[in-house]
């Protein structure tokens, strides 16, 4: 049994076969998958095939940081409120910083995620992050923030082993992605650095794609060949990997 963490299922990379692709992820034992928000054009595919596999597929609120912009981010944050109010969702996801596409909007991008770090204080929900090229800005506002009941996944974990021991000790998981099958991929040492007690696993689909089928379409039937990498790495079965992240994925976003 498995849990993809993190998939954008509803993208349009999934128009013609979704549901087979969420049947053939199921068959191979990933038993459930969450799923992260991007923006106001998110929301809608992503609640209604939420809707139409409830008991499969969870959603998550949230202002991704590439689509944090100077015109339309208060009217977002607004849309971030507004579905919290009124929806069941498992975290807040997914919020962060990016500086690979943009470095422009640093200091907005800094403003939105403090701002949902404490959406999600106020709503009792894990966070999801997404760190690229920023894990020192991410970190420094995290600990700002930091309360012993904030805690969250640091989605597709991009540190080093030193990060990921700080990262663990603040309670917080590592997310495992395709990135570990790369060869000699930093997230191979910060997997064995922490221990699977400290992991999550997730696809980030359709992106990221674990070998051997990298430069494909990633999807969440996948999630088992991550598994086998991580079980290689840290010497022990794929079940033990299945069962132990399955659980830490339960406890953090509380699932049934
Ligand atoms: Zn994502």
């Amino acid at each position: 049994m498995f849990i993809d963490t993190h998939t954008h299922l509803y993208l349009e990379e999934f128009n013609d076969d979704t549901a087979q692709v969420i049947e053939k992820a199921a068959s191979l034992g990933v038993e459930c998958m969450l799923l992260p928000n991007i923006d106001s054009t998110s929301w809608g595919p992503m609640l209604s095939l939420a809707a139409q596999y409830s008991q499969l597929l969870f959603p998550m609120a949230g202002l991704h940081p590439t689509s944090v912009l100077p015109d339309s981010f208060e009217k977002e944050i607004l849309e971030v409120e507004k579905h919290l109010e009124s929806g069941k969702f498992v975290a807040i996801g997914e919020i962060g910083i990016d500086l690979y596409w943009d470095k422009t909007h640093l200091e907005l991008q800094e403003q939105v995620f403090r701002h949902q770090l404490q959406l999600a204080k106020k709503h009792k929900l894990p966070v999801a992050i997404h760190v690229r090229n920023s894990y020192n800005e991410v970190w420094r506002i995290l600990k700002q923030e930091l309360t012993p009941d904030l805690k969250g996944v640091f989605h597709c974990f991009p540190g080093n082993e030193i990060q990921a021991i700080q990262v663990s000790e603040a309670g917080f998981l590592l997310g495992i992605g395709g990135v570990v099958t790369f060869k000699n991929s930093l997230m191979q040492k910060a997997l064995t650095a922490v221990g699977l007690q400290h992991i999550v696993l997730e696809t980030d689909a359709p992106f990221l794609t674990p070998m051997p089928y990298r430069g494909k379409r990633n999807e969440p039937a996948y999630i088992p060949l991550i598994a086998e990498k991580v079980a290689g790495l840290c010497e022990i079965t794929v079940e033990e990997v299945g069962r132990i992240t399955t659980q830490n994925a339960k406890t953090l976003f509380k699932l049934p």
